[in-house]
């Protein structure tokens, strides 16, 4: 709970990574001051899926996971039985908010040819959308060094081009949650922020890929667009959440479950 705002992370699919070939200029070394991060076989756990944002006569879905897939090793296809052991129907859904437009945040957007959550609104930064949807439409998706899937927004996304709608600039988009741009792994990343009372939530989309991202700031980058820009965001957002009481998620975080940012003895620390 955010004040009296309701958030869940939606799991569609699971998977673990080895952290030297995650990041390739850390050494077992430098990890063992991170071992809290590794599961008990050393792997680093990595989730898909979405949040789930309740509020009100709010239903939103921040990002559509990555759908009846494989991306990365990692099999979705989880999602909609997870949404609905959370009771929730995808009719029930009012707006699905893209924190990014990569295949595997918008999998769900679509199924058989029609939206998946019929009533909800879409919507992205109209940065993002110019770049997915206009500038690269047709050229392969390309991820910082390795081709991904061929450009897979507009085919996760026709379905719901008559519910599309973009934002222009940072602030409230609905009741409770603000957006704020975070350029860099994509053109259009946003922030999404989660408020209620004293209590914030934000979830930083892919601007990070794994927590130690907000820890060690020289740890480099992953798949992001514009490496040097997106380093500058995520350490912007570290040093910004650093000691506060604002709770910390972004898409990939481990199990979908949001941690903070404290300090001790000396460094940072993900603390979930
Ligand atoms: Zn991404
Ligand atoms: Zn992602």
């Amino acid at each position: 709970m955010i004040g009296d705002i309701r958030v869940d992370g939606v799991i569609d699919g699971e998977g673990r990574f080895n952290p030297l070939k995650t990041f390739r200029s850390s050494t077992a070394e430098m990890w063992r001051e991170h071992t809290d991060l590794l599961d008990s076989d050393g792997l680093l756990p990595f989730a898909m899926g979405a949040f789930l944002v309740r509020h009100g006569d709010i239903v939103a879905l921040i990002d559509s996971g990555l759908g009846d897939a494989t991306l990365m090793g990692i099999t979705g296809g989880r999602m909609l039985e997870n949404l609905a052991a959370l009771g929730v129907r995808p009719t029930e859904v009012t707006d699905v908010i893209y924190t990014h437009l990569h295949t595997d945040h918008i999998g769900w957007s679509t199924a058989g040819g029609a939206p998946t959550f019929p009533n909800a609104t879409h919507r992205c930064a109209a940065a993002e959308w110019q770049h997915f949807m206009v500038d690269t439409k047709d050229v392969d998706e390309v991820y910082a060094g390795s081709v991904n899937a061929p450009a897979n927004a507009f085919r996760h996304l026709n379905s719901v081009l008559d519910r599309f709608d973009t934002f222009h600039a940072d602030g409230p988009l609905l009741a409770g949650i603000d957006v704020l741009a975070a350029p860099g792994h994509t053109p259009g990343s946003t922030v999404v922020v989660i408020s209620s009372g004293t209590q914030r939530l934000m979830l930083l989309g892919d601007a990070v890929h794994c927590p130690v991202q907000l820890l060690e700031s020289e740890w480099g980058a992953l798949f992001d667009i514009d490496p040097v820009l997106a380093r500058q965001t995520r350490n912007a957002l570290a040093a910004e959440l650093e000691g506060r009481d604002t709770h910390v998620g972004f898409s990939h975080v481990p199990h979908l479950t949001p941690g903070r940012i404290v300090r001790a003895q000396g460094r940072r620390r993900w603390v979930v």
